[in-house]
């Protein structure tokens, strides 16, 4: 079918050649459109909007933030709300991290927890370490560096080739599809473990800075959980190689799985560095974080006077974003958000597990979770079910082309009766994409 010509758009949009609803209203799990009707936020976009749209708390916390100051650059000035926010994370964490660094988007904290690896190598007067190692199938971000770090080919494809070689690959972490031969949960952690080994020993382990891990893979694969085996297995080999752990928790940290670190619902084996980005401020403002263990902010710190880390950003620390960002923590906590995620977590992937047709798998933790076809090989139905979830009121986040999933990631706050709802349309709209491949 040729599509309808359509008015061109001042906005150079991420497809040139598809229409775009129009967005006016947030009220609760809902996005009210321009022609009046409602879509229910069954992904937050891609894992954000966790206190839905339209929080009192928040918009409050916003607008008085605004009236006392907006802005003031970090090169002059902290200021009370990113002051508060980092210590109320610092507290929230078991003493894992001593600082934290707040930035704006997710891709600009993999960048930068990347750079203060580096810094922590040269701190400890080891300026060969400047590999990082990652996997394949992660997802960490858009701009040149963080693409490197991951391995999502189609998002790499156009910009090949990267502009660092200093990223290297091993296979992602995802029992489920990969293990072999009745391999069980230790036997393939052991086997992925040899191969950073063979990785580490093929670069020279003096010349490794870092190896970064999503702790629950999200965009491209769809809600893989790392294993608590492969956490604590992988922090001792960095160890042992005087290496760094990052983990990317932008999608899947800030309370997503059920606990506010991803790590700590997964057998509680911390990073050195961790980022942090979708739920912290909810969508209400653009923020991301960096939380800094006190094994890199002492190297660091100690010989800041010779070595400065010379990095930062116009709109980091942000008052506004941090604001919100706290507003919107202390909602979860007073609230009791984090229960509610794993209990409506609970519901919503038993109900997709008893009734979705053609199910392969449900993986995924609290509200982070990922339905996966099993349709004939080399067929894919994820991206029509989900452009048929969004004609029938439902928008859900499709995965990548390696997997035929999708992933929903809805709202903390959303009710039994919205989950019934959720699943309802879902299932009409898979029925409807079955009918039409029939
Ligand atoms: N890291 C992970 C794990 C992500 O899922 C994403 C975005 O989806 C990013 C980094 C990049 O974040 P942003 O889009 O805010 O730059």
């Amino acid at each position: 079918m040729i599509a309808e010509p359509q008015p061109p758009s001042a906005i150079f949009h991420r497809s040139l050649t598809k229409t775009y609803p129009t967005a006016t209203t947030g009220q609760g799990v809902y996005i009210t459109q321009s022609d009046g009707s409602k879509i229910l936020d069954g992904s937050c976009g891609a894992a954000v909007s966790c206190l839905g749209h339209g929080h009192q708390a928040v918009i409050e916390a916003i607008t008085e933030q605004a009236r006392q100051l907006s802005f003031a650059h970090t090169s002059f000035f902290t200021s009370d709300p990113a002051e508060e926010l980092a210590s109320l994370l610092i507290k929230s964490s078991d003493g894992r991290f001593s600082t934290c660094m707040f930035l704006s988007s997710g891709s600009e904290a993999v960048e930068s927890a990347l750079k203060i690896a580096r810094q922590y190598h040269l701190s400890k007067g080891e300026p060969r370490r400047t590999n990082f190692i990652a996997r394949r199938s992660a997802y960490h971000g858009n701009t040149l560096g963080a693409l490197s770090a991951g391995f999502n080919p189609s998002r790499r494809e156009a910009f090949e080739p990267m502009l660092s070689p200093a990223f290297h690959h091993v296979s992602p972490c995802f029992f489920s599809r990969d293990a072999i031969d009745g391999e069980d949960e230790d036997e393939y952690t052991d086997r992925l473990m040899r191969e950073y080994e063979d990785k580490f020993l093929a670069l020279g382990p003096e010349t490794v800075a870092a190896v970064i891990i999503e702790t629950v893979g999200g965009a491209t694969l769809g809600a893989v959980p790392g294993l608590p085996k492969y956490l604590s297995s992988l922090l001792e080999l960095c160890d042992r190689h005087g290496a760094l752990l990052i983990y990317d928790e932008v999608m899947c940290g800030m309370g997503r799985v059920g606990t506010l670190h991803a790590w700590q619902a997964l057998g509680g084996t911390p990073p050195d560095l961790q980022t942090i980005r979708k739920g912290l401020a909810a969508g209400y403002q653009p923020l991301s974080g960096i939380l800094i263990g006190s094994k890199v902010h002492d190297a660091i710190r100690e010989i800041q006077a010779t070595l400065p880390f010379v990095s930062g950003h116009t709109y980091q620390g942000h008052p506004l974003a941090c604001a919100a960002a706290l507003a919107v923590q202390k909602t979860i906590v007073r609230d009791d958000l984090l229960s509610k995620v794993r209990r409506m977590g609970g519901l919503l992937s038993q109900r997709l597990r008893d009734s979705t047709p053609c199910l392969k798998e449900v993986r995924g933790m609290g509200l982070f979770l990922a339905v996966e076809f099993s349709t004939q090989p080399g067929a894919h139905m994820a991206s029509d079910v989900a452009a048929t979830c969004m004609k029938n009121g439902l928008a859900v986040y499709l995965c990548s082309s390696a997997v035929d999933a999708v992933l929903f990631a809805p709202p903390f706050i959303i009710t039994e009766a919205e989950v019934d709802q959720l699943v309802s349309i879902f299932l009409t709209s898979v029925e409807e994409v079955l009918q039409d491949l029939r």
